[in-house]
């Protein structure tokens, strides 16, 4: 699908109907948009639209991976038992998530419940001298978990894209001195997304080498987590790390923080030389001696990003993108199928494709304006372009934005000329 697409082209259907199986918000308006399909419980199928919102996602987390000198790889899912014996994480005992599969002649493998473990083992190859690092290495890549709790749409799934960094230091002075960029990073990513006022940098339990890792918690009705808030700091505690001694080591004062439910979108996690150690990754230093690289791992998922947006940026009628995440900037609607007003419809579409505008063309025939409305609505692009014979009357097209309640008809130059003042929503 390129950046224009007529509606009467797209094969998904929007539904009038919630499904019946489903108890999330996010599921529900996604499957009634036709922005997702149902596979079975935990697992969903991206279409046309739910797509262009995914690869969205993904593409402001690429950008803020490479600005922090992440190299984007791809490692497979398919997984060897050795590989994660030395950590002890084959044991179903230790990680209860797993799905294991055989190879014809009997040997075990695992599909991906994460990549620590096959991340270490790669570097091995190319990481001998401290001239070799640091060294931050990504992907978005598929994970199979095998989540007991599938109820949350497409916040919780039994495969999910991660976005999984890998941090390979020197030491942990020069580890930290990333992890702050990382936090950084991570704020930005969810500020573009246009969910960086709900989402909150929260301590949590830390691990072997730190005492704490940081999630980054939205606050919404769907999460799982609780979380208290300093609203002044604007920072969070996870339920996991919430006592006394805590509150005080982090000078944070009880009385002000505020219970709220949240969900995780990310999280940073010092590893040290955890898996560096057991499976054997070592440098040579400048004296000649070998050390442990220093490890750090940096998650997001973007179907868990954009069902938490689906379940904080809506309302009763449907969603509400940001822009920097709408599938389309621009929802045109043509209301009657008179020559006139479909010539006039056609022309303003080649104009908005001229100047590059991402324009979703609802072009369906025999439909009532209500119709059309109700689905522009749900579908929830950012601005909604009218086109009928009273705006034609009027001079211009009516132009309303999504979070508005009524339309103004302006000339379409003047439109057009609006957008591109406002080029990048994201910046
Ligand atoms: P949770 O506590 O919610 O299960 P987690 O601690 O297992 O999360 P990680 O394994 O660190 O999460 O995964 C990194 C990121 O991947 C999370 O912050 C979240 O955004 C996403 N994620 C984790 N599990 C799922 C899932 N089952 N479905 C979709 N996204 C997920
Ligand atoms: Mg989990």
């Amino acid at each position: 699908m390129g950046i224009h697409m007529k509606q009467s082209q797209l094969f998904t259907r929007t539904k009038k109907e919630s499904p019946a199986d489903e108890i999330s918000r996010n599921a529900e308006l996604l499957l009634k948009g036709g922005f997702i399909y149902k596979e079975m419980a935990g697992v969903y199928d991206y279409m046309p639209l739910g797509l262009r919102v995914f690869n969205k996602i993904v593409g402001i987390i690429r950008e803020e991976m490479n600005a922090i000198g992440g190299q984007e790889v791809t490692l497979s899912s398919l997984q060897e038992k050795a590989t994660w014996e030395p950590t002890n994480q084959w044991d179903d005992e230790q990680v209860d998530v797993w799905f294991k599969t055989k190879l014809k002649n009997d040997t075990e493998l695992g599909l991906a419940v994460t990549h620590e473990p096959p991340m270490t083992k790669m570097l091995k190859d190319y990481v001998q001298s401290y001239r070799d690092l640091p060294q931050y290495v990504y992907q978005f890549q598929t994970k199979f978990r095998n989540e007991t709790r599938a109820k949350s749409g497409i916040m919780r799934t039994r495969e999910f894209v991660m976005k999984d960094l890998y941090s390979f230091d020197i030491d942990e002075a020069l580890h930290l001195a990333f992890y702050e960029k990382a936090k950084q990073a991570y704020k930005k990513v969810f500020q573009r997304m246009g969910i960086g006022h709900i989402t909150y940098l929260t301590f949590a339990s830390g691990g072997m080498f730190s005492k704490f890792s940081h999630e980054f918690q939205t606050i919404t009705g769907a999460g799982e987590d609780i979380i208290y808030i300093d609203e002044e700091k604007g920072i969070a505690l996870n339920k996991e790390v919430y006592t006394d001694e805590v509150i005080e080591q982090l000078g944070l004062d009880k009385s002000k923080l505020v219970e709220k439910r949240a969900v995780e979108v990310g999280n940073i996690f010092t590893l040290g030389t955890r898996f560096s150690d057991a499976l054997g990754l070592t440098y040579t230093n400048e004296a000649g001696e070998s050390k442990s690289v220093f490890m750090g791992s940096y998650g997001i998922g973007p179907g868990r990003v954009m069902g938490t947006i689906v379940e904080t940026l809506s309302d009763d009628k449907g969603i509400i993108w940001p822009e920097a995440i709408a599938p389309f900037r621009v929802h045109m609607l043509r209301l009657g199928d008179d020559e006139h007003v479909k010539n006039r419809a056609n022309e303003v579409y080649e104009l908005l494709q001229k100047h590059n505008v991402e324009v979703l063309f609802d072009d369906r025939e025999g439909m009532s304006p209500g119709e059309k409305f109700a689905d522009a609505d749900l579908i929830g692009i950012p601005y909604r372009l009218v086109i009928s014979k009273r705006s034609i009357e009027e001079g211009g097209v009516e132009v309303k934005k999504r979070t508005e309640e009524k339309g103004r008809v302006v000339p379409i130059e003047d439109f057009i000329t609006s957008l591109e003042t406002t080029n990048s929503p994201e910046a």
